[in-house]
């Protein structure tokens, strides 16, 4: 049995994920962490959010699962290193910087942290047949879209796949656009290459769709989740196998590969 521990237990996501845990015949779960949601009962469970994560400790959690917001997360991913205990993190909005600090930290941890930005699968091939298509294209444009109660923009999910497609080719057409009427009309523009635009619409969970362009055709990869429950294949597969993976890995692929 994997022993596993929920950070922001008592969120959306969080509270999907104790779900998919309960549900698990090979996992167990041991405690949630949520400081907004202390004291109440994890669903069809007799888990009781817990302040702290050393609640963490006292139950002798094998793995953490986190998705909070990502002060907290920074701090959570911290204290996983410290304490030996691997963690799969779905919270989105880290840094280049952060990601540098944490392949530090777990290296010298006993313990391995899988970040994933996206843990739905067809999300991750989105991302990988956007990264397949981009030396093909001199032009593309990230269309990404969540619930409108989503507070970081643009997506995890988004920044992702224009950073992958930056990497895999160099040869983007500059923008002609010289007039801007309405500030923000061009979108975010991840590393100088990739514009993304974020939507923010209530009744929407998550979907994105990559845009490329060249000579007299263009080429649309879409990805739509409908449900939380999307998520939890993911989720579930990093909690069994974070522990094969030495440090820190980022991104599902690995996984999938392997
Ligand atoms: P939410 O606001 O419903 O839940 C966040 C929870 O974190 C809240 O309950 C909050 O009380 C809790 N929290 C805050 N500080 C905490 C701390 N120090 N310790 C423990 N818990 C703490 O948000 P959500 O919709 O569940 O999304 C959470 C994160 O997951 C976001 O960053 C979102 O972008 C990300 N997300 C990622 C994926 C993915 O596949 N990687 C999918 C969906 C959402």
């Amino acid at each position: 049995m994997i022993r596993v521990g929920v950070f922001g237990g008592g969120g959306r996501m969080g509270a999907t994920v104790c779900e998919a845990v309960l549900a698990a015949p090979d996992c167990e779960l041991v405690a949630a962490v949520d400081p907004f949601h202390a004291g109440e009962t994890v669903a069809d469970s007799d888990v009781v959010i817990a302040k702290d994560p050393t609640a963490f400790l006292e139950s002798e959690a094998d793995v953490t699962v986190d998705f909070t917001v990502v002060d907290a997360a920074r701090e959570n991913i911290r204290w996983c290193a410290a304490h030996d205990i691997h963690t799969v993190v779905g919270t989105t909005g880290f840094s280049v910087d952060d990601l540098d600090e944490y392949a530090e930290l777990f290296t010298h941890s006993q313990a391995n942290a899988l970040i994933a930005a996206n843990f739905a699968i067809g999300a991750v091939l989105m991302m990988r047949f956007a990264e397949l298509a981009a030396p093909w294209f001199e032009t593309a444009e990230i269309l990404e879209l969540h619930h409108d109660r989503k507070i970081d923009a643009p997506s995890g999910t988004a920044v992702a796949t224009a950073r992958r497609m930056a990497a895999a080719s160099q040869e983007w057409a500059a923008d002609p656009t010289n007039t801007i009427v309405a500030e923000g009309a061009r979108g975010g523009i991840v590393e100088d290459a990739i514009h993304v635009h974020s939507v923010r619409l209530r009744g929407v969970i998550a979907s994105q769709e990559v845009m490329l362009g060249t000579t007299g055709q263009t080429l649309s990869i879409r990805h739509d989740t409908f449900d939380r429950s999307s998520f939890m294949p993911g989720v579930l597969l990093g909690v069994r196998r974070v522990g094969e993976f030495d440090g820190l890995t980022i991104g599902l692929d690995a996984l999938l590969d392997a």
